[in-house]
Order: structure tokens, then sequence, then C-alpha cells
């Protein structure tokens, strides 16, 4: 973990790091040379954790900020064109999922919309059972909500996966009980990028009439998503980490299901979800589905050629580095690399310092944080778990930027192995 750092002035090459060293807790200064590309020339590697906002998002929402500032439920007229943008949005967000616009709710993001799915469903279906079934891999607005659910008396099986980070369709079928109210299963994982057999997995959730909810915010605006094949009750998504902005987000939830409301108040999002809708949030996001959907094919194309090239690359060239996850099945822009022998939370800070956002395997970077459930989840060792990077690509990504990072990779690894 830095403590802090020198910087040389400010046209010179060399920067002075301290760095904790792998494997042992002493403070050591490290030199890096060439590491220049800082500021306008940032290569962003983590869309996983959040996206630019497209300009023409940000076009799209200026007039609702302070032209057409009205509140939603008013009855003159710029409440009125709120609310027209609001409802143009949910057609825009509606079509892209080829469901009814009746079927989406706004709500702040992917935290929400999970805790809503899950909480408020739990609680709506109480009479029908008490018994809930997720994995090992999901977010933690999904994770820790079922530690808070487990406290308060529900039963919750969580089931393991491959070493790809799959789940087996056999395996969620056995898990399936009677009083089982519902199945959480996250389409694309946010850390390894794996993605799961949604087609396979919502057939056995439909044959045993069980409630069955996706956490898409990793692939909404990214992957085709099918909800009439996954036979999915519930859908979260999360406008900034699809190009829109933070703090924004729907559930879909079919019609037929009625878990009850989580936040309570007006009679906003058919008495379902209260408070004041975000309009220029709203209009965003949608602007940014929008854009999402119109060059996904291509996009899909361009980041997995990109990924593939670039993972072969570290792999070739940084000894004993392999990918964590599916070669196959995979988000395109995902890259999760285990570099034995190396810290991933130091190697993130010396990125930094040549200009390169990655972030560690394990989210968090300070000294005593438990490895990443998802990779002990997959079968690493914690060892290995604190040896991952993740880098994940996107729509401004390109090759020199890639070709950049993959060097620059090689020469820390070499110099941080050394010690
Ligand atoms: C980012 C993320 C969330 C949380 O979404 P927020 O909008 O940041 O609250 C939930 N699930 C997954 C898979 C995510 O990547």
């Amino acid at each position: 973990m830095r403590t802090s750092y020198l910087c040389a002035p400010a046209k010179q090459i060399f920067h002075l790091v301290y760095v904790k060293k792998p494997s042992s807790r002493t403070v050591r200064v490290l030199s890096v040379r060439d590491m220049t590309q800082k500021g306008s020339d940032m290569i962003y590697l983590d869309h996983a954790a959040t996206t630019p906002v497209a300009p023409q998002v940000c076009n799209a929402m200026a007039p609702y900020y302070s032209g057409n500032f009205g509140n939603a439920s008013t009855p003159y007229e710029i409440g009125v064109k709120s609310r027209a943008a609001i409802e143009r949005a949910r057609q825009t967000i509606a079509d892209t999922l080829q469901v009814q616009p009746s079927e989406i709710y706004f709500t702040s993001g992917g935290t929400e919309s999970d805790n809503w799915a899950l909480k408020a469903t739990m609680e709506a279906y109480r009479r029908k059972g008490n018994h809930l079934i997720t994995t090992a891999i999901e977010h933690h607005a999904i994770g820790n909500m079922c530690n808070d659910l487990l406290k308060k008396g529900i039963e919750v099986t969580i089931l393991p996966t491959n070493r790809d980070g799959q789940i087996s369709p056999e395996q969620l079928e056995r898990a399936i009980r009677k009083d089982t109210v519902l199945i959480s299963v996250m389409c694309a994982n946010n850390e390894i990028g794996t993605l799961q057999n949604m087609e396979a997995l919502g057939n056995v959730a439909a044959r045993h009439g069980v409630l069955f909810h996706t956490d898409a915010v990793q692939a909404y605006g990214q992957i085709p998503i099918d909800i009439k094949a996954w036979k999915v009750h519930m859908l979260s998504a999360s406008s900034h980490k699809f190009y829109g902005p933070k703090g924004c987000g729907f559930l879909y939830i079919k019609k037929g299901t009625q878990p009850d409301s989580l936040i309570h108040g007006g009679g906003q999002e058919r008495g379902k979800r209260a408070g004041t809708e975000n309009v220029p949030g709203i209009v965003g996001m949608a602007r940014a589905a929008q854009l999402c959907y119109e060059t996904m094919e291509e996009t899909i194309k361009r980041e997995t050629y990109l990924r593939d090239h670039m993972m072969k690359q570290l792999c070739e060239e940084i000894p004993g580095a392999f990918v964590v996850g599916s070669m196959t099945q995979r988000l395109p822009g995902n890259i999760n690399l285990c570099i034995p022998g190396v810290e991933a939370s130091n190697l993130v800070l010396l990125l930094d310092e040549a200009g390169i956002c990655v972030s560690a395997g394990s989210a968090c970077s300070s000294a005593d944080a438990k490895p990443s459930h998802v990779l002990k989840a997959v079968g690493l060792t914690d060892a290995q778990a604190y040896a991952c990077i993740r880098m994940t690509l996107g729509r401004h990504t390109n090759a020199a930027q890639l070709q950049y990072t993959v060097r620059t990779l090689k020469h820390l690894v070499k110099m941080l192995k050394k010690g």
C-alpha cells in the first residue's frame, strides 16, 4: 500500500514510489521510469467499475436540470414535459428488452434494484415460503442483502460454481424446495466476466414455478438480453455501467410478479417506488441505452477482438500469468489476470503512476482486506486472489493503449518480482 510518494519535477520521467514488498510488511522505495502518461493521456481500463457519461447523454440531460426542471407530478407545462420525458425514457428502455413500459421501474441504481428484488419479494411471498437461492459469486448488492435476510430468518442456499464461475442447472434444480420463493443469479459477473447459461437456469426455475431474478448490471447495454428465453421475472440494471449518469437504474418486473415496495412515500412509479423522479438521470440513462443498443454488435466484436489479443499477449509475455474465468463465456471487455508472486494492490498503484486505471481482483486494497469471494469461489488460493488484476475495456479503448499497458505491466511485474 502506498504511504506517500515523491513526485519528481514536472517533466522529469522519474517517480519514487513507496510500495509494500510482496509477501512482507516492509516498505521500500522503488523507482519507476518512463511513466509520464497521465491526465489527458489516461488509459482507463476499469469500465466494470463505472463508465464515462457519453457527450450525447450529457446533452440529453442538460435541459432537465435548469430550463425544464419541473417535478413530474405537477400539472403545469414544465411538469407535464418532465412526465412526458420520463415516459419516453421508459418506452425506450422497454423497447431494448422487448417488454412493456409498465414493466420498467426506475430506481437509484443497481444496488437498489437488487435489494428491491430480493427483500421485497421475500416479504411479499412469505405465505408461499421462506427460501431463497443465490450464488457464491454475486455482487455485494445481492450478497450483503442475503446476509441481512438471513438475520431476519429467511433461509438462503448459496450455489457454488465451477472453475469458470458457472452455475450448474442440475445443481440449481437439486437446491429447489417446496418453500423456495426466489432464485437470483447474476447473468454476467463483474469481477471475472463469466456469463451464465441463463436459458438453462431459467428453464429450471420455470419448471418448478419459482420466481427468477437476475442482476444484469454488467450485461445490460453490453450484450444481448433475452427476457423471454431466460424466463426472468425481474432484472436489475444500472445506468453508470453503460455510459449513463450515476445514481440511476431500473428494475424490470414482469407483469403479475408482485414484490412489495422497498421505498415508501408518494405514489411515483405506479405506487411501487416512491420519491420524486430523477428526471435528468432517467432521460440520460435512456439515451445511453439507445446508444449502446445502436452499436452493440460492432462493440462486442471490437472489444472481444482486443480482449482476446491482449489476454494472449499477457499470458505469453508474463511468466506464470493466467486468465481467471471462462475463456469463451465471458463479457467482451473483461480480463482478469492472475500474476502469481505479485501483490495486485501494489501493481494497481504503480499502474496508476503510469496513467493506467485498473482494479485489483480483491476490490479493496487495504492491507487486511479479505480476498475476493468471487476469486475464492472459482478455486483460487488466498495468495492467488491477492495477485489478480481486473482490466475492463470500453467503447474508447484502442489497440495502442493496450499495447502500452502490456509493455508497462511486463516492466512492473519484473520489477516487483525482483523486489
Ligand atoms: C455495479 C454493480 C452493482 C451496483 O450498481 P450501482 O448502480 O453502482 O449501485 C450491482 N451489481 C453488479 C454486478 C455491478 O457490477
